[in-house]
């Protein structure tokens, strides 16, 4: 037998299976309530105003295309630091953080997962149950060993945050907890301001190893807002690190743009962390792709397209918002016996409707609406044209 003659089909990606299938359908009714993508209220992906102008900025000065630092565009990390930390704050000033381009949110996560790979071999990670699928994937092939701890409680539609403190408190100090910023995904429960202050509390006492996953800042309550926690986290002190996504704040999905932050104790620190960070990145792929970087830096440093993406941002914030509102009410008049309150509490694009995998696949067969098996529905699917339907059908599986 040859090599490749011995390997086995892998499983399926679930999510992107899921829109395979929604492409094979031939409903024109269908609607895809599975991938976790932006859509406006035509159900088209935008193209943010602030990225079309930023780009039209850039083919007025088209630049040839030589490599860029190891670490992405000094434009584009000092944007994305300020943005993180705040142009204001200590870290930033005190030159303790450092913020390197990373291919995508995801990208962000795997020079962080290698990075900690060599600096805390033996730590294991936690991160939330359940929690986006690919953080487990990520952390194992970096070659950690990757435990949850408890999250969502499906009694209450919220956080099981007694569970999760008393299993903070009892893993092993220099453990790294991967943590949700904003917007939890799958399920869009996020921790009060009161539980986040405790979180901080614990995994300071016990030495723990914060890392934040960013990536749908605005989604929430608002750029500032949502930032807050990981704002609170480098101010108690590093190490930090922080992971952050454009993919959906700036709609750029196929650009790869994200970032990878961590705040050290003192510039010196920082230096050193930066060094190793960019061995890891040389060692993956050499340096970032320059056209995601650049628009994105554009957009962040020029006031007015600045203020036009803050205002795009806000746009669909208030959009998943007013969808939420509508999805609640509208299930209050079709199926008055069941409670969906807890859908307008959610942050973010997700929710856990709390719709079984029975439902589901109802929804699936009959009405041509795909769904995750948890129930997970994206809420910024949903519009004004779809929500009739969508509710209508949710009614009669339930
Ligand atoms: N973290 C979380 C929690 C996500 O939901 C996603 C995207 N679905 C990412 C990271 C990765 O973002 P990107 O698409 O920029 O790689």
């Amino acid at each position: 037998a040859s090599l490749l003659n011995a390997i086995e089909m892998a499983p399926r990606d679930p999510i992107l299976g899921i829109t395979e299938a929604f492409n094979a359908d031939k409903n024109p009714n269908k609607i895809n309530l599975g991938v976790g993508v932006y859509n406006d209220d035509n159900g088209k992906l935008p193209l943010l105003e602030c990225v079309r102008k930023a780009e039209v900025l850039l083919a007025e000065k088209l630049s040839p295309r030589g490599y860029l630092p190891i670490d992405g565009l000094a434009a584009y990390d000092k944007a994305v630091q300020e943005l993180v930390f705040g142009a204001d704050s200590a870290v930033v000033k005190e030159k303790r953080a450092v913020t390197a381009q990373a291919i995508g949110g995801t990208g962000a996560l795997k020079l962080g997962a290698d990075f900690l790979k060599r600096f805390a071999p033996n730590a294991q990670v936690w991160i939330s149950d359940p929690s986006w699928e690919n953080h487990r994937a990520l952390f194992e092939s970096a070659g950690f060993v990757v435990n949850n701890y408890p999250y969502y409680d499906a009694a209450t539609r919220g956080v099981n945050f007694s569970g999760m403190l008393d299993t903070l408190n009892s893993i092993p100090s220099g453990s790294i907890v991967l943590l949700h910023a904003c917007c939890h995904n799958p399920t869009g429960a996020d921790l009060t301001d009161a539980q986040w202050a405790q979180v901080i509390e614990v995994v300071l006492k016990r030495g723990l190893i914060p890392f934040l996953d960013m990536a749908y800042q605005g989604f929430g309550d608002g750029i500032e807002s949502d930032g807050k926690v990981v704002r609170q986290f480098a101010e108690a002190g590093g190490p930090v690190f922080v992971s952050n996504s454009f993919s959906k704040s700036f709609s750029l999905y196929g650009e790869r743009v994200g970032a990878l932050s961590i705040v050290a104790v003192s510039a010196e620190e920082a230096a050193r962390v930066l060094s190793q960070l960019k061995r890891v990145i040389r060692t993956n792929y050499s340096n970032p792709p320059i056209h995601g970087g650049q628009v994105v830096a554009t957009a962040l440093a020029t006031p007015e397209l600045r203020a036009l993406w803050e205002q795009e941002l806000a746009d669909m914030r208030v959009r998943i918002r007013d969808m939420r509102q509508a999805f609640v009410q509208k299930l209050k008049e079709q199926a008055p016996a069941h409670n969906f309150d807890f859908v307008i509490q959610q942050r973010g694009m997700f929710s856990y409707s709390g719709l079984t995998k029975e439902q589901v696949n109802r929804l699936r067969d009959e009405y041509s609406i795909y769904a995750i098996d948890t129930g997970r529905i994206c809420v910024a699917a949903l519009n004004t044209r779809n929500i009739d339907y969508v509710v209508g059908a949710i009614a009669k599986v339930i």
